[in-house]
């Protein structure tokens, strides 16, 4: 129902940057191959994300808003074969709980759909021609949860974050051209011809991309690969570190640590490195079940992989000299 809708929404859509997020990777789930992001006020005004994947059937669209009608869980073993970035079905409609949704959606063959919910409830569902794949477009984000709305930070803030998610969401898919707008400024495109360092030339420009230095090492669980910058380009926080498992970007810190205990006595205190690290796994060894954001993943055999990744990064450093 509308509240436990509303409940769940709490824990997803804390703000602007979690619904680009989850819409976001919606589209990533529908195999899309380029996907805009258009926001107004860091999308507390207006969040469209225009994607070319397969679209909704017609005759699924309702369900998509009604909550884990669409979870892609039957059984406890399923959790760990989760190929999708999503996978709860409870996106959509936390999204729609607390906001206008105007949704455009086909599957390219026959007449798709136009769909169109204040806090949930369905106001238009019309039959809609247009292109193969999905337009969606949330307005009025938290009309209806003014406590949720008065904890809004300032536009450059969830700006930032907006911009931190898309980054990580560019680099764990180098195959998918993302480009991000802000009102009429370009703060993100990229081509999605595959190549990671043109994706980390987009996020941090083409000087910082061309000084980093690749990384690469296998255990028998685990594979890393990436890239990493020199230790003279630095930063001061640990928002420039992105790490992906299996396609999807997560958090986790001793992975962090481990990455900056590779530098060794390069790293001066307080400074951390600008870091890409893409790492391939047994999807049996990560439980992405910790939390609703799925940020945050448990990972087997952690020791295994921590020893791995700070060995790859001495290695990667060894060869340039340093
Ligand atoms: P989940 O992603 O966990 O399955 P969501 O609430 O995010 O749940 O989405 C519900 C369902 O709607 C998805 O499973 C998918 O079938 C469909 N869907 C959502 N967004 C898109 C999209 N951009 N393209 C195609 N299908 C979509
Ligand atoms: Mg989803």
């Amino acid at each position: 129902d509308e509240l436990s809708n509303k409940i769940a929404a709490g824990e997803v859509v804390e703000r602007p940057a979690s619904v680009v997020k989850e819409l976001v990777e919606n589209a990533i789930d529908a195999n899309s191959t380029v996907i805009e992001v258009e926001l107004v006020e860091a999308g507390l005004t207006k969040i469209r994300i225009v994607d070319n994947g397969d679209g909704i059937e017609n005759e699924d669209c309702l369900t998509a808003f009604r909550r884990h009608a669409t979870s892609k869980i039957k059984n406890e073993g399923d959790l760990f074969r989760i190929r999708t970035l999503g996978f709860r079905g409870e996106a959509l409609p936390s999204i729609a709980s607390v906001s206008e949704v105007d949704l455009k959606t086909s599957c390219g063959d026959e007449a798709g759909t136009h769909l169109y919910l204040r806090g949930g409830e369905v106001v238009t569902h019309e039959l809609y021609s247009s292109r193969k794949g999905t337009d969606i477009t949330i307005t009025n984000l938290f009309f209806n949860t003014p406590a949720r709305l008065k904890y809004m930070k300032t536009i450059n803030t969830e700006l930032g974050n907006i911009t931190d998610i898309m980054n990580r969401l560019a680099l764990a898919n180098p195959h998918i051209s993302f480009k991000l707008m802000h009102h009429e400024r370009k703060l993100l495109h990229t081509n999605g011809n595959g190549d990671v360092r043109q994706v980390l030339a987009s996020i941090y420009g083409i000087r910082i991309a061309k000084n980093m230095i690749p990384i690469k090492a296998s255990s028998l669980d685990y594979e890393v690969d990436g890239y990493i910058a020199l230790p003279e380009v630095t930063r001061a926080s640990r928002a420039y570190m992105s790490t992906v498992i299996n396609g999807r970007h997560i958090k986790n810190f001793g992975l962090l640590k481990a990455i900056t205990a590779g530098y060794h006595t390069l790293l001066p205190i307080g400074r951390y490195p600008i870091v890409f690290l893409n790492i391939k796994m047994d999807p049996l060894l990560v439980d992405v079940n910790v939390h609703p954001t799925k940020l945050e993943v448990r990972l087997s055999k952690e020791d295994e992989l921590f020893s791995l990744v700070e060995g790859s990064i001495k290695k990667a450093f060894k060869k340039e000299q340093l």
